[in-house]
């Protein structure tokens, strides 16, 4: 017929899938779409951000992807797999980072008689990068 096997759509679908899905498990924090795309050309040079979003979509919908909104920010995407993290934002580099570890006695905090069954956190601050860096 035609082709290699680099021109079959539906292997570049996948490779492509691929790609964007290793930039998001490898990262270890949540990506804006632009830096998902920046590792994602690494494997795969051709790829586009139409590419990355379409991506993005199928692995949210497949439960790979998550994504993260913090307020008055583009959302951000990271892997499913990490278990139960939180995040900080950095207010120099813009960056989100995750962290593990939650805060204790939670319980505490909420009204008398009201139970608390799950929570978020997002810390605001500069991260070690930017505290380290020269200004
Ligand atoms: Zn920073
Ligand atoms: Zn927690």
């Amino acid at each position: 017929m035609e082709k290699a096997e680099s021109a079959d759509p539906q292997r570049r679908n996948s490779r492509q899938r691929h790609a964007v899905q290793q930039a998001i498990e490898q990262a270890g924090r949540p990506l804006l779409p632009p830096e998902i795309l920046a590792l994602a050309q690494i494997a795969q040079p051709s790829l586009g951000i139409a590419t990355v979003y379409r991506n993005l979509k199928i692995l949210v919908d497949a439960g790979e992807a998550k994504t993260v909104d913090l307020p008055g920010e583009a959302t951000r995407y990271e892997s499913a797999h990490h278990g139960h993290h939180h995040h900080f934002h950095c207010s120099k580099c813009q960056q989100v980072f995750d962290f593990h570890g939650c805060p204790p006695n939670l319980d505490t905090l909420a009204p008398r008689g009201f139970s608390v069954a799950r929570h978020e956190l997002t810390l605001y601050g500069v991260c070690a990068g930017c505290n380290d860096a020269p200004s």
